[in-house]
């Protein structure tokens, strides 16, 4: 039984909290540029490299500087993280725990803040970044709750034999997390790690190491032991294959793209001479989600549910839609009121309240997205081709919506994560065909279904090949304990973050059985 709750979302439809959103996104305007240092052993350590984190809204606008790891650093953090782990581990959970709880509460505390710096330095609408710290704070109250069950001891006793079950902490976790759940995603991981009473060693992704900066002033004022987290921004390809082949880490906990997940995988399987045991991958990776709208569906709700899941946060997450497969009797029908409401949406700066699609991340991503979108120009139907105003494409990196109709479920377009706000229309003959087409990519992550024909959405249960999936609703916005997220094929390796099981992965099972027949036990010796 859980007595957990998911922390609700802050209700902007309130004038009040409206103006205190306002004022913190002002209060943290004021703070911008500022300086961010490593932490190793409790220690701040200052680098040559710097990242110099910018606002995807306003390209010129630094949000902060942070020092930037090198190998050296990384294998100080790791020897920190191991010289702290053994203390940390033999911690009772209880008081583990405790720091848990200590740490949802100093975000809890600082909730609009934080959210306003996830406004500035990850270009995330209001209520996204809202979002994005509730599910952090949500992550730190339920694994601090699964992990006192976790480690109560299980046991089974026989007439002369007693059987203990329990879990052991693995060591050292690397956490290496993406930049579009700044906080959530890193939180996650990082207290996962630390409630299993591992020790970590944190690399947040370089576009939003100043939110990775906040959450570490967390995690001070929460009081951990000096080394049971260290801080470690730098470059993912410089410090990364460091992280991953040191002889000392146990485990590594990793969210983004697949090309770097894969790579991961690849380099933490080769065992070093130095290396006790075989690393664990953890790697949640990403995703090429399709809903299927049948011929029978509620086309508002359809409309409705497929734009949120495409355009919302400008398609930047793992979750988003990016393929719709309409089925033939519906297909021009419902395409003309996506483009309608598509074509409606608001482009702008993630700090202006009215916002539905912000920027995209930088200036590589934009470029990418650019090139999908002239390829799939040159290729197929262009239903909606969103445009920049000047004055916005000056400012930031904006990328307007763009639908594509009559794509062949083969192309690029069609197989490839886009991670902007580009979606394919597909045409499918029956039921058969889209949930064919729906299942040939190499990813499984989220998807969905509108439909009104309960035989079809019990179809859609079984056939289905994602690891979310949603019935007549959109397909993003995954809430920790209610929908535990994640999926297969090469969308991951792992179990669900935010689910029961997800502590599994930090921890090492023991079995002892200890023989209880009396046979005397020795006496102590005397010495004389
Ligand atoms: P990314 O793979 O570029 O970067 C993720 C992290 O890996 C960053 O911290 C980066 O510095 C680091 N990194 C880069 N190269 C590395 C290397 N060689 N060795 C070790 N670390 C390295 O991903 P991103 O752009 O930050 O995030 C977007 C991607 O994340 C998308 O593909 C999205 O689908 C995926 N994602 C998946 C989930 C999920 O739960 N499945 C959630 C969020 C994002």
């Amino acid at each position: 039984m859980t007595h957990f709750h998911n922390e609700p979302p802050t209700d902007f439809s309130q004038a009040a909290n409206r103006d205190l959103f306002q004022q913190a996104l002002d209060e943290v305007s004021d703070q911008l540029g500022n300086e961010y240092p490593l932490i190793i052993n409790d220690r701040v350590v200052e680098t040559k490299g710097v990242i110099v984190s910018t606002s995807p809204s306003h390209k010129n606008v630094v949000i902060g500087k942070v020092s930037s790891a090198t190998k050296v650093d990384a294998e100080s953090a790791i020897a920190a993280a191991k010289a702290a782990s053994t203390a940390w581990a033999r911690i009772e959970p209880k008081y583990r725990v405790e720091h848990l709880l200590l740490i949802a509460k100093h975000m809890a505390d600082r909730r609009l803040e934080l959210a306003a710096w996830i406004v500035h330095e990850a270009g995330k609408p209001w209520e996204e970044a809202d979002g994005d710290v509730a599910e952090a704070i949500d992550f730190c109250r339920f694994y601090a709750e699964h992990s006192l069950t976790l480690f109560e001891p299980r046991r089974v006793e026989l007439a002369g034999e007693e059987n203990e079950f329990l879990f052991r902490p693995c060591g050292v976790v690397v956490v290496i997390a993406p930049w579009n759940f700044p906080l959530a995603i890193l939180t996650g991981m990082t207290v996962a790690a630390l409630a299993t009473g591992n020790t970590v060693v944190m690399k947040p992704a370089e576009q939003s190491s100043v939110v990775a900066a906040k959450f570490m002033e967390v995690l001070i004022e929460a009081g951990l032991a000096d080394g049971v987290v260290n801080f470690l921004p730098g470059i993912g390809e410089e410090i990364g294959p460091t992280l991953v082949q040191h002889p000392d880490v146990s485990v590594i906990a990793f969210t983004g793209s697949r090309n770097v997940g894969l790579e991961i995988n690849r380099l933490a399987a080769a065992v070093d001479q130095h290396q006790h045991g075989v690393k664990r991958v953890i790697a949640e990776m990403g995703g090429k989600n399709a809903i299927i709208v049948d011929d029978d569906a509620d086309l508002d709700e359809a409309v409705l549910g497929v734009v949120q899941s495409a355009f919302g946060y400008a398609g930047q997450k793992c979750s988003a839609c990016s393929r719709v497969i309409v089925l033939d009797g519906i297909y021009e029908a419902f395409l003309e009121r996506l483009v309608g409401a598509v074509t409606s949406l608001k482009l702008g700066p993630a700090e202006a309240p009215s916002t539905v699609v912000p920027p995209v991340i930088d200036r590589t991503a934009l470029d990418r997205i650019n090139e999908y979108i002239e390829f799939g120009s040159r290729e197929f139907r262009l239903a909606v081709a969103g445009e920049v105003p000047k004055e916005l494409a000056k400012e930031g990196h904006y990328v307007a919506p763009h639908v594509f109709a009559d794509v062949d479920p083969q192309s690029r377009l069609a197989q490839e994560e886009i991670f902007g706000p580009v979606l394919c229309v597909l045409k499918a003959k029956n039921l058969n065909e889209a949930i064919q087409i729906a299942n040939n990519t190499e990813y499984a992550l989220t998807g969905g279904i509108y439909s009104r024909s309960p035989a079809n959405l019990a179809r859609a249960r079984r056939e289905l090949q994602v690891g979310n999936l949603y019935l007549n609703r959109s397909i993003t916005g995954a809430l920790v304990n209610r929908q535990p997220f994640g999926g297969f094929k090469l969308s991951g390796i792992g179990t669900k973050a935010g689910g029961a099981d997800y502590l599994l992965q930090f921890v090492v099972p023991i079995s002892v059985t200890e023989n209880t027949l009396r046979r005397g036990f020795a006496p102590k010796s005397k010495t004389k």
